[in-house]
């Protein structure tokens, strides 16, 4: 127990030094450890400045918690900018839920504090999340009011305010959009091995269902594409779609995990919802590895996410309801061996940089709606080795600029020529160098189960 002398002489030494944060924050503390939020609070009040350290606002959250709901509710979600993955502000967050008798808020924070940390537990809290909720509860009481001998007072906010703060901290930033993508096949310069194969694997079962019924197959299981940033692993998985007339619902696991910490796995299960709700639909899942490589470490904050993954495939395979996943990765040797299995992302497809004859085709799409005269496309595929299909686009962007620039400055119409081409390609640098490298020790080394095939031929013929 701290005797009143202790309170005394550290508020005494602040009022001679009220900048001094170290003793102040001791003393909030202090109190704070003895029920006494009202006094933190004014400790706090007359603090000059408040660092805005995370441990400095997690400490300002906790007297709030006990004084001013709202304010709380602002910091922890400062907290929370400056760490996603602040278990205790998601801990401070569920246990003002439970303040306002939100048990299924309460219990997606504390959820999210757990997932984050495993060893963190308040069990006065999980039991009352534990529960069963009692009739609808009546209008959640506003902020117990402060003894009146104390300071600060609490701010007097309405039931609608609180509400709106609530929604404002809960509301998921925007979902993975669905669209109807216009672009096809006809879109996607070269890659035709790739083409046929997604024709094949994922568009005729899902066009012929009945032909896979007379033999008895299921044709279930996403393809995952893997190759160098920029060659296509989107725009083909978007052409996919606008090829069946699907909606296309494209989501990069980082964005989920960020975006929704803590309730990922139910942003993930409503996006597999709204595809099952506008199907025929095509999820496209990028940065697939990014869920691999936590898999292998068991208190990681993302294997709920995972199973809820799997669980998802699981189901779209053994219904056949609609839904074709594809899925991309730029590190292939990272992704988590579990979603390779049957009925998963069992069909592996290598998306290579493009050759002369496909970079030939994909400037001509890039090319397609914009004046020119007198190109050799030949000639300019021949000049980009190594180039994605992202860098020839950026080239023939920066092209471009250049011809809108001429015709301003000449005040005469200017057209794409051969030679802006080749300058604008000499300008830019070809992106694909530094992930075949990688990838070639790969091929070499660790392609005992013949995952890397096809990168092997591609060495080889290379
Ligand atoms: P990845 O998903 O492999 O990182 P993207 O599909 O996002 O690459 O490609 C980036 C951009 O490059 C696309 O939006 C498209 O404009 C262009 N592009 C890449 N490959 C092709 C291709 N084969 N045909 C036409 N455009 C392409």
């Amino acid at each position: 127990m701290i005797n009143e002398q202790t309170y005394k002489l550290l508020e005494k030494a602040l009022a001679t030094s009220p900048g001094d944060w170290e003793t102040r924050a001791h003393l909030i503390d202090l109190y704070l450890a003895a029920g006494l939020a009202p006094q933190a609070a004014a400790v706090l009040k007359a603090a000059p400045a408040i660092p805005q350290t995370e441990t400095d606002l997690l400490r300002q959250a906790r007297v709030e918690l006990e004084t001013d709901q709202i304010a709380a509710q602002l910091t922890l979600q400062s907290v929370l900018n400056l760490n996603r993955a602040s278990a205790t502000a998601y801990l401070l967050l569920a246990r003002l839920f439970q303040k306002r008798g939100l048990r299924d808020e309460a219990r997606k924070k504390y959820g999210a504090a757990t997932v984050i940390d495993e060893n963190l537990s308040d069990p006065e809290l999980a039991a009352w999340l534990d529960q069963t909720p009692p009739p609808p509860p009546p209008a959640a009481p506003l902020p117990t009011a402060i003894p009146a001998t104390s300071e600060p007072q609490p701010v007097a906010v309405t039931q609608q305010e609180m509400d709106a703060a609530l929604q404002a901290i809960n509301a998921p930033e925007t979902a993975a959009e669905p669209e109807r993508p216009k672009i096809t096949f006809n879109d996607v310069g070269g890659m035709e091995e790739v083409v046929e194969r997604i024709r094949m694997n994922i568009i005729y079962p899902f066009k012929n269902p009945e032909v896979f019924k007379k033999f008895n197959k299921k044709p279930g299981g996403g393809i995952l594409m893997y190759g160098p940033p920029g060659c296509g692993k989107t725009h083909i998985a978007r052409a996919t779609a606008g090829e069946c007339g699907a909606t296309f619902i494209s989501l990069a696991i980082t964005d989920v995990l960020s975006k929704w910490l803590g309730e990922s796995e139910q942003h993930l299960h409503q996006i597999f919802e709204t595809a099952r709700r506008r199907k025929p639909a095509v999820i496209f899942i990028d940065e697939m590895d990014a869920i691999g490589v936590s898999r292998t470490d068991a208190s990681s904050a993302m294997a709920p996410l995972v199973n809820v993954l799997l669980t998802e495939l699981d189901g779209i395979a053994a219904r056949n309801d609609h839904l074709m996943v594809l899925a991309a990765t730029n590190t292939p040797w990272r992704v988590d061996s579990a979603l390779r299995r049957p009925g998963r992302f069992d069909r592996v497809l290598f998306v290579p940089p493009p050759d002369a004859p496909a970079r030939k085709s994909i400037l001509q799409i890039c090319l397609r709606d914009l004046p020119a005269e007198g190109l050799e496309l030949e000639k300019l595929a021949r000049q980009t080795e190594r180039f994605s299909g992202a860098d020839l686009r950026a080239a023939v962007e920066r092209a471009s600029e250049k011809a809108i620039y001429e015709e301003m400055r000449t005040g005469r119409p200017v057209k794409l020529t051969q030679r802006l081409l080749a300058d604008a390609i000499k300008e830019t640098r070809p992106s694909t160098n530094e992930w075949l490298e990688t990838a070639r020790s790969y091929a070499t080394y660790a392609n005992r189960t013949g995952l890397y095939d096809d990168l092997v031929a591609y060495f080889e013929k290379g």
